[in-house]
């Protein structure tokens, strides 16, 4: 790789910019080497990671000034626990992630900052910043090549039983296996298609193999079956598990779990706790879940549903 897929039309290019996923700009980054208007300071250091424990501290930030889009936030993800967060689309849930991966800085006048192990993340450089985490994205964009370089894609000098051992956790092993060219099938845009969430447990087995300190995990907003669904929450639990793990959620399924919910709204975090906290506060969140379960208890697969409509 290392380059623009000679597939990718400057019609996609430009539509995937505009989308502007987490995938998108992570691969972005990573692949077109496109210049960050971010720069390393001089002289920074790699960070240094140690038990890996993230914190906010009083956080604002607006694309395009004056319209802020994240206000003084304040939150702590306790090293090797999971944070959830949970909001109506646009409450800034995905804006939070981009400034935790500094592909934009907290404002400048009282933006407050940004630290993992009591490191200022504006202080050390971008790579170290990125080598310690990896991303489970909402679509994964799968490269024009083999399913084995896919997952490698995480750790090239990964050995063979790793990869197998990584797909395997993330439950994609069996489906590998039961395709006639094994791992050796040709996947992405030219290949075979795969479904949503097939692919992120691809995305799965390739942060698995990474082995980040951090992990961040942006939950398919798109139905999945209640068997993919599962499967998933299955290969989450397992990488999250110790990890220092930042989820966008958006199924109760993947929030009962999580050590912290935070509840977004306009930017701000209204309400925080477990969910057991937070459903006998019986405010915001207790109302979402309720109204959830209401609607969709007959079914029996309330936990399945979106959390919060948009
Ligand atoms: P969703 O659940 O739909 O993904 P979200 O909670 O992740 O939503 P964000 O994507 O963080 O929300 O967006 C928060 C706000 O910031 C929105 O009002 C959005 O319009 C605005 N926004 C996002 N990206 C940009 C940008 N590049 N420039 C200007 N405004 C932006």
């Amino acid at each position: 790789q290392g380059v623009l897929d000679k597939q990718l039309t400057l019609g996609d290019f430009v539509y995937r910019v505009l989308k502007q996923s987490i995938s998108d700009m992570e691969r972005m980054f990573s692949l077109l080497e496109i210049e960050s208007e971010i720069k390393d300071s001089q002289g920074a250091p790699p960070l240094a990671v140690r038990s890996a424990e993230v914190r906010f501290e009083h956080v604002s930030f607006s694309y395009e000034p004056p319209r802020q889009i994240l206000r003084d936030l304040t939150f702590t993800i306790a090293a090797g626990t999971t944070t959830a967060v949970v909001g109506h689309s646009g409450s800034g849930k995905s804006t939070l992630v981009r400034l935790l991966l500094r592909f934009y800085d907290v404002d400048k006048a009282g933006g407050g900052r940004i630290v993992i192990d009591g490191q200022d993340i504006r202080a050390v450089t971008q790579d170290s910043l990125r080598a310690a985490m990896g991303i489970v994205p909402q679509d994964t964009v799968l490269f024009n090549d083999t399913i084995y370089h896919n997952i490698t894609y995480g750790r090239p000098s990964a050995a063979r039983d790793e990869v197998i051992a990584a797909a395997r956790h993330a439950h994609i092993h069996a489906f590998i296996e039961s395709l006639p060219a094994g791992y050796d099938t040709l996947v992405g845009e030219r290949g075979l298609k795969l479904s949503g969430g097939e692919k992120q447990r691809i995305a799965i087995a390739r942060a698995l193999l990474k082995d980040p300190h951090i992990l961040i995990f942006d939950e398919a907003t798109s139905a999945l079956d209640s068997r993919a669904e599962r499967s998933i929450q299955q290969a989450l639990e397992q990488i999250a598990r110790n990890r220092t793990t930042l989820i966008i959620a958006h199924r109760l399924s993947t929030v009962i779990h999580a050590q912290q919910i935070l509840v977004m709204d306009q930017g701000r975090i209204i309400e925080r706790g477990t969910h057991h906290e937070l459903l006998a506060a019986g405010n915001v969140y207790a109302q979402m879940w309720a109204l959830q379960h209401q609607q969709h208890a007959p079914t029996g697969e309330d936990e399945m549903l979106p959390l919060v409509a948009d």
